[in-house]
C-alpha cells in the first residue's frame, strides 16, 4: 500500500494469519485499496490461507492488474476469489496511458486472459470479473470499444464517474450519459457519504495494523493495531466511535479524528448533508448477522445499473430512428 502519513508497505502473510486466527467472526476481506494487491509476494499464501479458513476475499477496490505472477493468477481461481475489479479506463494503449501513466493495457489483458484459462481449467465461474471505467474526457470516445472487449473477456462493464470534477472532465456529456446511465458531469452528490458508510461496514486496516476507517483516509490513523489489539478493541476505539458521530452531524469536529482533515467532511459540513447514521448502523447490523447479504446487495446493485443503461440505450437509439425517419419524410 502507498500513502502519506501512514507509509509505504507490504501486508505480510504473518499478520493476515494472526488477523483470522484472532477474529473468527470474520467471514469477508476487501484486500484492496491504495496500492496493487499484486505487487504483494505473499497474495498466493494469503489467499489459500482465507480460502481455508473459510472467508471470502474480493478484490474489489480495484486493481491494475499490469504485474501479476501466473502462481497469483491461478490462485484467484483456486480459492475462489469472489471479485477482480479492474482498473481499465480506455480500450487502447494511447488512451489508457493518460491516466494510468506507463501502465500498458496488453499486459492488463494478457493477464484477464490467464485468469479466464484458469477459469476454465478449474471450470469455474469465479472470480467474477468487473471491468471499471472513469469516465473521462479523454476516454469517452472508447466506452463503446471498451464494452465489447469486456464483454468478449467475459467481463461486466462497470463505468464510474470521476472523483475529481476538474481532471479532464466528459465533454458530451448526453452521450455519455445515454451510454452509461451515469449522470457524467458532475460529481456523485453524496461520494463523501458513501465513502463514510466504511466506518461501520468494512473499515479499512492499513498493510501494518492501523486503522485508517476508511478507504479516502491516508494521513492518519484512528489508534490501535489490528495486529497487535483485539479487533473489537479497534473498531469500538474512543476516536473511531467519535468519527462515526461525526460524519453523521452529532458532535462538532475535532482536530484528533482524521475526518476534521478530509475534503468530504468539509463538504457535508458545508452542505449540511450527513451521514445517515441509523440508516448505516441498520445496514451494518444486518451486514453483520447475514455477511451473506452485502455481496447480494452489490450484485443486485450491478444488474440494476446495467438494466438502466440498457433502457437509456434503447430508448436513445428509438428517438435517433425516429429523428432520421421524421428527416426523410
Ligand atoms: S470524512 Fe473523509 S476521512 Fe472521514 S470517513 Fe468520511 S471520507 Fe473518510
Amino acid at each position: 500500500m502507498r500513502n502519506n502519513d501512514c507509509g509505504s508497505g507490504i501486508l505480510k502473510f504473518e499478520n493476515f494469519k494472526f488477523l483470522l486466527d484472532n477474529n473468527p467472526a470474520i467471514r469477508q476481506v476487501e484486500l484492496s485499496n491504495w496500492g496493487e494487491v499484486f505487487l504483494n509476494k505473499d497474495l498466493s499464501r494469503i489467499l489459500e490461507y482465507a480460502h481455508t479458513a473459510r472467508v471470502k476475499v474480493t478484490i474489489s477496490n480495484g486493481a491494475n492488474l499490469n504485474h501479476a505472477s501466473e502462481k497469483a493468477l491461478e490462485a484467484l481461481v483456486r480459492t475462489q476469489v469472489e471479485e477482480v475489479v479492474v482498473a481499465l479506463d480506455g480500450a487502447t494503449d494511447e488512451t489508457y496511458q493518460k491516466y494510468r501513466v506507463r501502465g500498458r493495457i496488453d499486459r492488463v489483458l494478457n493477464n484477464i486472459d490467464t485468469i479466464n484459462a484458469f477459469k476454465r481449467k478449474y471450470d469455474s465461474q469465479k472470480p467474477r470479473l468487473v471491468w471499471q471505467y472513469i469516465l473521462f474526457g479523454h476516454n469517452e470516445h472508447e466506452i463503446g470499444a471498451a464494452r465489447l472487449l469486456s464483454k468478449n473477456l467475459d467481463m461486466t462493464f462497470a463505468p464510474k464517474l470521476n472523483a475529481l470534477p476538474d481532471y479532464s472532465p466528459v465533454v458530451n456529456v448526453e452521450e455519455v450519459m445515454a451510454e452509461t446511465g451515469l449522470q457524467a458531469g458532475r460529481v456523485q452528490p453524496d461520494w463523501g457519504t458513501a465513502i463514510c458508510n466504511q466506518l461501520w461496514r468494512s473499515p479499512q486496516i492499513n498493510w501494518d495494523g492501523k486503522i485508517l476507517g476508511c478507504c479516502h483516509n491516508t494521513w492518519q490513523d484512528f489508534g490501535g493495531n489490528a495486529f497487535a489489539d483485539t479487533l473489537d478493541e479497534c473498531l469500538n476505539s474512543v476516536r473511531l466511535v467519535y468519527a462515526r458521530k461525526m460524519v453523521a452531524g452529532k458532535v462538532p469536529q475535532r482536530e484528533d479524528i482524521p475526518c476534521t482533515r478530509c475534503e468530504f467532511y468539509a463538504c457535508m459540513s458545508r452542505t449540511d448533508r450527513w451521514v445517515n447514521f441509523r440508516r448505516v448502523s441498520t445496514l451494518s447490523y444486518v451486514e453483520k448477522r447475514f455477511p451473506h447479504l452485502h455481496l447480494a446487495f452489490k450484485q443486485a446493485r450491478r444488474r440494476y445499473t446495467a438494466a438502466r443503461v440498457l433502457l437509456l440505450r434503447t430508448l436513445l437509439s428509438y428517438a435517433q430512428k425516429m429523428k432520421a425517419y421524421v428527416r426523410t419524410t
